[in-house]
């Protein structure tokens, strides 16, 4: 009967991974390959600046046009060269990565004027010329129905508010221009967002209260750790003191998980302030550790832990002696109650990219299956990790792959911790592999029960890290956590 009860509750979750695919929301690619071999700006770049090509007939205001990226940016002889390459720097950062964006924008005509001063010294752009919505406190501003957006340059240049108004400012552009003409859902799910937000009573008293715009580019700024910090925490009107990545999904996880999804998870913004980040952890791992086959691995420190950043692949116990390999055979592999590994499709040659699968037996065998040094995590190191990434509901956003391996719509995936978790799957009879591209599961050293063990499970459609229990013959992929 026990063997019966492991069996099937294995034949759960493998059903899991096949059916937890979401029907929510897919990826819409049909924007996807506009070229940017339109627009107004798509013919007249130049990475130095430049007069204003005639051709892009813009007002003789302007006297310098920088256009590197696909997206100019102008302003009048008042303003340094420094500014525009600031600004042309601020615009590829935010476009890294983000070709059908970028190409929208550049079909659609975007651009970024720099004014000498913010406030009323924004009306000094032509096009702004009697727009009611400018007054003294305004940092930038962007007029969706000409595709523009304005920022000043004592602000570009650290002179003014230690705000990135400037970024912020091209959020709403990318916004406008890009993101609601590429992915479709994009509006939805940040309305969303924000009424759940308001809902909660958050961001009272702040531009992220004001609508879903001012949500999104407010929430971006924050994102990258260029806000400008306010005390009291209660807001001061337009900011409060909510200024780091790791402050916004303890405050706002929805928000969080929304840009997660649409923006990158780089943090090395270029302009005159420095982000806020997060503490990147102390652990000072050395970047590889070698198994007792010879293989490398690559490690990642993630706070205080050492991990390995691929699945474990060797084929030897720590003292030299060899891990069962039934080679293909299902009966074996299923009655076998000794430790077992297996290639992914049995061919050895997918080890260096997959890694092996074993079973719960091999992981819990003292002889130990990790390189010297280390060992299986159990629940203790993975909590550890968890916590270190948000907790349970949002700890696997920063732990998948982006890679598109991983089916849509790999929900949250960022990998900004660096774990590389790839959707390799799993197997229960030694043969099948199930799951490939929508699940990772990784072996908990801890036993749950006399034929179970535990496991960490990673979706496509989630940013929760499941713990569950897998019946010990099944074939897990292994991480090591440094002692
Ligand atoms: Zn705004």
């Amino acid at each position: 009967m026990k063997s019966f009860k492991s069996l099937s509750h294995w034949g759960l979750f493998l059903l899991c991974f096949s059916l937890c695919i979401p029907s929510c929301k897919k990826k819409t690619d049909s924007d996807d390959d506009v070229d940017a071999s339109s627009g107004r700006f798509y013919k007249y770049t130049s990475c130095t600046v430049i007069a204003p090509p005639a051709e892009v007939n813009l007002s003789s205001y302007y006297k310098k046009y920088l256009n590197c990226s696909g997206i100019p940016v102008i302003g009048s002889a008042a303003i340094d060269d420094e500014a525009l390459i600031e600004t042309d720097n601020m615009i590829k950062f935010m476009l890294r990565g983000k070709d059908n964006i970028k190409n929208k924008m550049i079909e659609t005509g975007s651009y970024f004027a720099i004014t000498p001063t913010l406030g009323l010294g924004l009306m000094d752009a032509p096009e702004l010329a009697g727009s009611p919505y400018i007054n003294a406190y305004v940092g930038g501003i962007v007029l969706p129905d000409k595709h523009i957006g304005v920022a000043s340059m004592d602000n570009i240049l650290c002179q003014g508010d230690p705000n990135n108004n400037s970024l912020h400012e091209f959020v709403h552009l990318m916004h406008l221009d890009g993101f609601r003409h590429a992915y479709p859902n994009f509006e939805s799910e940040a309305k969303a967002a924000f009424s759940k937000s308001k809902n909660k009573g958050l961001w009272a008293n702040t531009h992220l209260s004001r609508d879903f715009l001012e949500y999104i580019a407010a929430g971006v700024t924050i994102w990258y750790g260029v806000s400008k910090q306010s005390s009291p925490a209660a807001g001061d009107g337009a900011f409060n003191n909510i200024v780091k990545r790791s402050e916004l999904l303890a405050y706002d996880p929805d928000l969080y998980n929304f840009i997660a999804t649409y923006f990158h998870t780089d943090t090395d913004v270029p302009g005159c302030l420095a982000p806020v980040l997060d503490p990147v952890g102390n652990a000072n791992c050395d970047p590889t550790v070698t198994d007792i086959d010879g293989n490398s691995y690559n490690v990642v420190s993630i706070g205080s832990q050492c991990w390995l950043k691929e699945n474990l692949r060797t084929a030897h116990y720590q003292d030299g002696s060899a891990i069962y390999n039934p080679n293909g055979n299902s009966t074996d592999w299923q009655s076998n109650t000794t430790g077992a590994c297996l290639s992914y499709q049995n061919n050895p040659s997918n080890d260096a990219t997959t890694g092996k699968v074993y079973n719960f037996y091999a992981v819990m065998n003292s002889k130990n299956i990790c390189p010297n040094g280390w060992h299986i995590p159990n629940t203790t190191d993975w909590g550890v990790l968890l916590n270190q990434l948000g907790g349970v509901p949002v700890a696997s956003a920063a732990m998948k792959s982006t890679s598109s391996l991983w089916q849509a719509p790999n929900v949250g995936a960022t990998n900004s911790s660096g774990f590389t978790a790839m959707p390799y799957g799993a197997t229960s009879d030694g043969v099948g592999f199930q799951g490939h591209g929508n699940g990772a599961a990784f072996w908990i050293s801890d036993e749950k029960s006399s034929t179970e063990g535990k496991l960490i499970m990673l979706f496509n459609s989630s940013t929760d890290a499941w713990t569950t229990k897998g019946g010990k013959t099944g074939g897990l992929y292994c991480r090591c956590v440094k002692d």
